[in-house]
């Protein structure tokens, strides 16, 4: 069963699962993209900062994959934030993907202190309009940096990518996405392959159904809505966390996944990176 997709407030259409690349090097990138690509994946997250981004761009080239067909989020980073800064990031990401138009590019952090986000959003919606991006949003924003954005720019982001799993179901964003038409985008879908996939709770529930705690794991991100970027560089795993299409978790399945939400964040707080 292939991936649905999301539908962003700009009628743009985004897988809502998709590939994400962080801790890989340019190599890693360049061999896990072409094997989630043959596994199905047709979204790619990356980022300046994961220095991986022309890895990923000789990927996508060497998959035979058209690029009309995957989905390329990059991010510009927060030394890059204010408006002639964050152009210039935007040219260098896509010199070295190897793109002409991205499909979305995000704030990556709000860096609060630098207090620079507003202005970098605006050069945002400058190539947005420019038609050099089909869609703009935000990462790591909480709910009095949406406001602030909505308010001084009226321009609603696409999506938020916030540190989102069982362990930190971020509850009160997600409500104010939904308000506002904001997609939540999840990174960090799986804790990181941490102590959540030891949870008793989900190892049960998997059980259950023949499948494992990632795999419980992603399936409950979906239905609630959320788009995912599950990381692996095992092929094995890469193709376990797309095989997620076919099975239902019951509705106390969900209530007892969503029980386990203790506030526990395992990055940084986003109003202290900057
Ligand atoms: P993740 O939750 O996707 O976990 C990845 C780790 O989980 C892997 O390294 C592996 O150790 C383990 N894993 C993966 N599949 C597994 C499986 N099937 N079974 C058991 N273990 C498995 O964490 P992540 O990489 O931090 O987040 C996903 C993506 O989100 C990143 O690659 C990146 O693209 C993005 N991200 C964005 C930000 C941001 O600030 N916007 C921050 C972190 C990550």
């Amino acid at each position: 069963m292939s991936v649905p997709n999301v539908t962003l407030n700009n009628e743009v259409t985004m897988p809502q699962l998709g590939f994400g690349v962080w801790l890989m090097d340019d190599a890693e990138a360049a061999e896990s993209v072409v094997t989630a690509l043959r596994a199905g994946y047709r979204s790619v997250d990356t980022a300046m900062i994961y220095r991986n981004e022309e890895g990923t761009g000789r990927a996508l080239r060497a998959s035979g994959v058209p690029r009309a067909e995957v989905f390329v989020t990059t991010k510009v980073w927060n030394t890059d934030q204010g408006h002639d800064p964050a152009l210039r990031a935007f040219d260098a990401s896509m010199a070295r993907l190897g793109l002409d138009v991205l499909d979305l590019y995000l704030i990556h952090w709000p860096a609060p202190a630098q207090d620079r986000y507003v202005e970098t959003w605006r050069a945002l919606e400058r190539l947005h309009a420019d038609g050099r991006v089909r869609a703009i949003g935000v990462s790591n924003f909480t709910v009095a940096h949406l406001r602030r954005l909505l308010d001084e720019t009226g321009v609603v982001p696409a999506v938020n990518q916030i540190e989102l799993h069982p362990y930190l179901a971020q509850a009160e964003l997600r409500a104010f996405h939904a308000e506002h038409g904001i997609v939540t985008e999840a990174w960090a879908p799986l804790g990181q392959g941490k102590s959540l996939l030891d949870d008793p709770v989900l190892r049960r529930i998997g059980a259950a159904h023949g499948r494992s705690p990632a795999q419980v794991v992603l399936r409950w991100h979906l239905r609630l809505g959320n788009v995912v970027i599950p990381k692996s560089v095992t092929p094995s795993r890469i193709a376990e966390n797309i095989d997620v299409f076919d099975f239902e978790l019951t509705d106390a399945e969900m209530a007892e996944i969503g029980a386990l939400d203790e506030g526990r964040r395992l990055g940084p707080d986003p109003e202290v990176v900057s």
